[in-house]
């Protein structure tokens, strides 16, 4: 084992399955959140996602049992300043990232390698609000996490060699693929993802074709297992404008430009699975395809 304490902050939907990945590879694990609602649901979730597992034949009761009693909670983050990794996945913003990045340098013991599990933002800006830049490194990974092998590793300007082989070393602990990527908006990933989702939502906003039919096109014409309108929807809508912002005024390209539509859904509210509505509606049973034209 690389580090002997684990600090996830954010228990959202990648901060949970960052914290599961990594108690079950055997990692001691604290998952921290502003919300007392957001962890209880995290930790739910993570116990939903091992017994899942389990009922598929593929762990075992003791190691579904091992891994939830590896993970403590808490909303106050010096309960784990002797944490040697910290993977922070809190909202996509990037002033609440430079701040929460502060408090860690202040709070967090001096020698933790700091990971941001951020989409888009640069990691040399967020490194350059501690006083540890080379320790500062992205770690970005896809979701769902457990099930999804990639894991984009961002060396910042100013990260060193040696954090960047321990970190590429542990992604390979946990079972996933590291694959670097250089410090530009939105890494590789979401460079070329966004735009994609942005085009599918100009598509729907200019009537080429219903939610289904978009994403049946992508689906059945491209073999994407989803179509990126469900894809935005389990990102989540905010993620996707935030990332969108950060292209559009990093890289200075119109082509970037946030989707109208998509900025007014994210106004609503509606921010996709996380909370039931955007593209699709996610009350029932099934997801039911939103007809914007109605
Ligand atoms: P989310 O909205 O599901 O969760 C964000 C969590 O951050 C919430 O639980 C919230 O309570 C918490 N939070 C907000 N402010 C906080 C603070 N000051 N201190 C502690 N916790 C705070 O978001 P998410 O989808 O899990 O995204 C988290 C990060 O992961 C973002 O940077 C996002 O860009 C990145 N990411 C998302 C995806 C995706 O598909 N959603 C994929 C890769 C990376």
């Amino acid at each position: 084992m690389n580090f002997s304490k684990i600090l996830v902050l954010g228990a959202g939907q990648m901060g949970n399955g960052i914290a599961h990945v990594f108690s079950q590879t055997g990692y001691n694990v604290v998952l921290a959140d502003i919300s007392e609602k957001s962890l209880e649901n995290g930790y739910n979730t993570i116990s939903k996602n091992l017994n899942r597992i389990l009922a598929k034949g593929k762990i075992s009761q003791e190691e579904v049992d091992a891994t939830l009693s590896r993970i403590d909670t808490t909303t106050d983050i010096s309960t784990a300043s002797d944490a040697d990794l910290v993977i922070e996945a809190v909202t996509e913003n990037k002033d609440l990232k430079f701040l929460i990045f502060k408090d860690l340098d202040a709070k967090i013991n001096p020698n933790a390698i700091l990971a941001t599990n951020t989409s888009t933002i640069s990691i040399t800006e967020i490194a350059a609000t501690t006083k540890r830049p080379s320790k500062v490194i992205g770690m970005h990974f896809m979701n769902p996490v457990p099930m999804m092998k990639l894991v984009e590793i961002i060396k910042g300007l100013t990260t060193s060699d040696e954090v960047y082989n321990k970190i590429i070393e542990t992604t390979k602990a946990l079972g996933k693929t590291p694959v670097t990527a250089n410090d530009y908006p939105g890494f590789i990933a979401n460079r070329i993802l966004l735009p994609f989702i942005n085009e599918a939502i100009y598509a729907l906003m200019e009537n080429c074709g219903s939610v289904d039919g978009i994403d049946e096109v992508a689906k059945l014409g491209f073999a994407h297992p989803m179509g990126p309108l469900a894809l935005a929807d389990l990102i989540g809508l905010d993620t996707c404008l935030s990332i969108l912002n950060v292209l559009h005024n990093d890289l200075g390209d119109s082509k970037y430009r946030a989707c109208p539509l998509l900025k007014k859904l994210v106004a609503a509210g509606h921010y996709g699975r996380k909370n039931g509505k955007g593209f699709y509606n996610y009350s029932g049973e099934t997801p039911v395809p939103i007809n914007f034209f109605a």
